[in-house]
């Protein structure tokens, strides 16, 4: 399939083209500059210009941001939807979060309608931060349980909120343009809670890595070497399994019109410092000495099956995540 990926400059997009490339699949990302672009080209010097090029999208918060780079030749058959701010640097919680995450969305859904009939599929990147319930967790969280958040507390609470927000509302306004549009084409999304695992994406320095990687960059670096921090999200997925999700999901026909929870269970920050500790000592000195036990129990169960029947995941186990992302950020320089 020739595919669209938007975000290519993003921790999951970088390994949505290695598994889009090794699928057989041609990709077009896009991109805010063509800096970016070309070192992204750079990582692939074995792809040709018909299997791997780049467009530029400057931001996706303009309507019409998407109007151009859905068209091609060969035209385009499936779209990736990946971009769209996850941080917390937030002055204006509309501007930075809300509007490039909706309208991001809307804006894609509609330049699809208008001007690549040839698109069938579309999946986009949603997030837990759309399922979750953090003021009543439900028994079970499934591809049923939707974050109950409300416009204004996006707009009023806390960074973390204006983010949850974003995707809740962004997902919402992706079934809605479905359900009133019936386009020409099916909408998948996957929805994964923290997604940890080797970084191999475009990024200027440790300093700036992606957010979701940022735990345990700073445990790499021993700013918790005396004290263990307390585990914020307690659901993970890796990000190559998250990866394969997506081009599944355009693949398989089954995935069509489906949401998809797409995580390895849970973790905890005990977990990580014991994983590093056991493989690579050198780190030892850098990390907290004494904490406590895993938690015995969590605050809610999950159901992941859908992910597993449908997308035929089968989880890694986060030891070889948290391996391989600590030996990508050393060979970045930590
Ligand atoms: P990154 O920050 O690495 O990637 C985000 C991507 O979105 C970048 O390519 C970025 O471009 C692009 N982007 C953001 N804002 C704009 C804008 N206004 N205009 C154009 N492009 C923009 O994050 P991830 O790879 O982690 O996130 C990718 C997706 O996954 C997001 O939709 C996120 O919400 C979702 N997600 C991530 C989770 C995680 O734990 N990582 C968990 C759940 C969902 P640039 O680099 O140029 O800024």
């Amino acid at each position: 399939m020739r595919v669209l990926l938007t975000g290519g400059s993003g921790f999951i997009a970088a390994h949505c083209v290695d598994y889009l490339l090794q699928g057989g699949h041609s990709v077009v990302f896009t991109v805010r500059s063509h800096d970016k672009g070309r070192k992204i080209l750079s990582n692939h010097p074995k792809a040709s210009e018909d299997q791997l090029s780049y467009v530029i999208v400057e931001d996706i918060a303009n309507e019409s941001a998407f109007d151009e780079a859905v068209k091609s030749n060969p035209p385009f058959e499936a779209v990736l939807h990946t971009a769209s701010p996850f941080h917390f640097n937030v002055k204006d919680p509309k501007k930075d979060l809300l509007d490039p995450a909706i309208i991001g969305t809307t804006g894609i859904l509609k330049a699809i309608q208008r001007n690549a009939p040839s698109v069938k599929r579309v999946v986009i990147t949603s997030s837990f931060a759309a399922i979750v319930n953090a003021k009543k967790h439900p028994e079970t969280y499934d591809e049923a349980s939707w974050n109950p958040i409300t416009m204004d507390e996006a707009l009023h609470t806390d960074p973390g909120s204006a983010y949850r927000g974003s995707k809740t509302f962004a997902e919402k306004a992706a079934w809605e343009f479905v359900e009133k549009e019936k386009p020409n084409f099916t909408v998948s999304t996957i929805n994964p809670p923290l997604v940890l695992g080797p970084v191999v994406h475009y990024f200027n320095s440790l300093d700036s890595i992606n957010t979701s990687n940022e735990n345990v960059r700073d445990f790499v670096q021993g700013k918790f070497k005396d004290g263990l921090p307390p585990t914020r999200v307690i659901l993970w997925v890796d990000v190559r399994d998250l990866a394969l999700a997506h081009v599944r999901a355009i693949e398989r026909p089954e995935a069509a019109g489906k949401r998809f929870f797409v995580t390895a269970g849970f973790f905890n920050n005990a977990k990580v410092a014991d994983i590093i500790k056991k493989n690579f000592p050198d780190l030892k000195s850098k990390l907290p000495q004494n904490y406590e036990e895993d938690p015995k129990e969590y605050p809610y169960k999950i159901d992941n099956s859908r992910s597993k029947e449908v997308l035929g995941l089968q989880y890694r186990s986060l030891e070889d995540s948290i391996t391989d992302l600590v030996k990508s950020l050393q060979a970045a320089g930590a």
